[in-house]
């Protein structure tokens, strides 16, 4: 596999050879977001270019780096602008960055990620395969060396899934994404990628800032699933996560448990719990919800740390509302 066929190399943005170490990744690709949405896939590709060299000025003026922190982008066009470029150390990935390449996919958590944008990524993988640099085809997220929402929800299950390191091509899409289901009129999804602390022994209503849904507003992030008068089938997914021995994070056990509040009341209203929860000691829980809600009735999800030093990481809600 040549050089991505949609390259912007740092000569064509006027840019020197990147200052950055020389170093000599070999163990595969970690790709990240910006953690802001940017809306580059409704504009003009020149837009990626003046992001790509804002974020530039960016990592040099404000973090103080010699360079920008990513070996490369993706953009939702398809191209593959340089960042620090082949055999430079980065400011990307603490732990991995000396030992892989990055990639920033230009977007935050409601940005899609295009199918161009994914074939860009599949490209720069094979390419970095290729002798001259000779990477494994280890794709990674970000969130996987530090604590972090990076990639974001959306690319990280890509990553998981495999998406990234499949070959080059015209992809079909090769994972659902959220947007085909909410064209559905009755469908939500609710994410919660923000990091919440979680006092030991405490029920803690889960924040959805991140939610997709129009009814969780800023002024009420509470309100998890607000339909009045209507079923909810659904799943939720999450994660708590805390010190292990070493000192690194690590799944823990907890209790969740769903209640009903009335109206939007604050996080600290007591809720009327729908029955006891169970405790999980997987990486990730799995609850379905089968819940019908009354007028100015919320249905809301608390989770409880059996241990100190606990953090909520992530988590959706997904299904389906119908008349009760
Ligand atoms: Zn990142
Ligand atoms: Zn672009």
């Amino acid at each position: 596999m040549p050089r991505p066929t949609r390259y912007v190399s740092r000569s064509d943005l006027g840019w020197g050879a990147s200052p950055a170490g020389y170093a000599n990744p070999r163990s595969g690709l970690v790709i990240h977001y910006d953690g802001s949405d940017q809306g580059l896939a409704g504009r003009a590709h020149s837009a990626c270019l003046a992001y790509w060299r804002a974020t530039r000025d960016f990592h040099v003026a404000t973090n103080g780096w010699v360079d920008i922190g990513y070996s490369y982008a993706a953009c939702p066009h398809g191209y593959v602008l340089e960042g620090r470029g082949l055999f430079r150390i980065q400011a990307a990935q603490p732990g991995g960055n000396s030992t892989y390449y990055s990639c920033t996919l230009c977007g935050g958590p409601d940005d899609p990620v295009t199918d161009a944008q994914i074939n860009a990524v599949r490209e720069l993988r094979q390419w970095l395969m290729e002798p001259d640099s000779s990477i494994s085809g280890t794709v990674r997220g970000h969130r996987d060396f530090v604590a972090t929402s990076c990639p974001g929800e959306r690319a990280y299950a890509m990553v998981r899934d495999g998406t990234f390191a499949r070959p080059p091509g015209t992809p079909p899409p090769d994972s659902p994404q959220p947007e085909d289901f909410l064209d559905m009129a009755d469908f939500t999804w609710l994410s919660s990628s923000r990091t919440q602390p979680l006092p030991n022994g405490v029920p803690v209503c889960l924040l959805f800032q991140d939610g997709r849904d129009a009814r969780v507003t800023p002024d009420d992030p509470y309100a998890t699933i607000a339909f009045q008068n209507r079923r909810f089938s659904g799943t939720l997914n999450g994660r708590v996560v805390a010190p292990g021995p070493g000192g690194a994070l690590a799944p823990v056990a907890y209790r969740v448990q769903l209640g009903k509040v009335r109206g939007a009341v604050g996080a600290d209203a007591p809720p009327d719990p729908l029955f006891a929860g169970g405790v999980y000691t997987t990486t990730e829980c799995n609850v379905s919800l089968d819940e019908i809600t009354r007028a100015d009735e919320r249905l809301r999800i608390y989770v409880t740390a059996l241990v100190d030093g606990a953090e909520w990481r992530g988590g959706k809600v997904t299904g389906w509302v119908a008349p009760a």
